[in-house]
């Protein structure tokens, strides 16, 4: 069965931020329940296993799951947060005398190609040029708006008894890119804040608020959100929906209903 797994809930600055002395930095120092690294998931079946998105926490995460080895990486974006750890998968790679495959869409292994012209001796580039067929999923990749920082793909994976999305950096989606968000059993999206105050058009990801306010229209049974900043405190009750809930480092869940 299918499993996955959260490997990092930040933002793109993680949590505690290296200056902050607000009460979420300060807790993440000391008990750390709100200390996250930068997002990423596993996903684990009987035979292979998968991650999306290899931020400069990569090894750090690597470590705690007690792994060393990784074929396969699906990028949503060549955002450092998302793509930083990749010259250290490279160097895995090498060190196991094995090519690792990384999937993403034509647009990101360009971008990719040109900040890291190495990484080609070591990795394996997949393009995912709108469907991917892999690990017994129907996969979907799309491109998201990611609002002033430009643009981001999400992913959708279906399969004929469970479907879910890994949407870590989006915003203000059009009807067009929200469609693929229907219909899903598991919805893992991103959220910096609760309520984010900096001006619209300089935000990149949706804030709860206004993700509730998508739940509402997408209605998929279960919601986690992640890529959370030092603006959500764990200690703190946000009166989210049952079927609703923020995601944590460590929790895994089951891919089926
Ligand atoms: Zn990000
Ligand atoms: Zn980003």
């Amino acid at each position: 069965m299918d499993k996955l797994t959260f490997l990092g809930t930040g933002d793109s600055m993680a949590v505690p931020r290296v200056y902050c002395r607000c009460n979420v930095c300060e807790e993440a120092r000391t008990s750390g329940i709100n200390r996250r690294l930068r997002s990423s998931v596993l996903v684990e079946s009987h035979h292979e296993h998968f991650m999306i998105d290899c931020g400069p926490s990569w090894r750090e995460q690597m470590e705690q799951q007690q792994r060393t080895d990784l074929d396969h990486l699906l990028i949503t974006h060549a955002h450092y947060d998302h793509i930083g750890g990749l010259p250290e998968y490279a160097d895995l790679c090498r060190w196991l005398r094995k090519k690792g495959n990384v999937y993403a869409s034509p647009e990101v292994i360009e971008q990719l190609r040109t900040i890291y012209p190495w990484l080609e001796n070591n990795v394996s580039y997949h393009p995912v040029d709108g469907h991917l067929n892999q690990w017994g999923w129907s996969i979907t990749c799309w491109k998201v708006s990611h609002g002033h920082n430009g643009f981001s793909y999400a992913y959708r994976f279906d399969k004929p008894d469970f479907a879910w999305a890994y949407c870590p950096d989006s915003i203000n989606l059009s009807a067009k890119e929200k469609r693929p968000l229907y219909e899903l059993d598991l919805l893992i999206l991103g959220t910096s804040f609760y309520k984010e105050e900096a001006p619209f058009h300089s935000r990149s990801l949706y804030d709860i608020v206004e993700a509730l306010e998508l739940l509402n229209e997408i209605r998929p049974a279960y919601t986690c959100f992640t890529h959370l900043s030092h603006g959500i405190d764990w200690r703190e009750d946000y009166g989210l929906p049952p079927n609703c809930r923020l995601a944590k480092e460590g929790l895994s869940l089951l891919l089926a209903k």
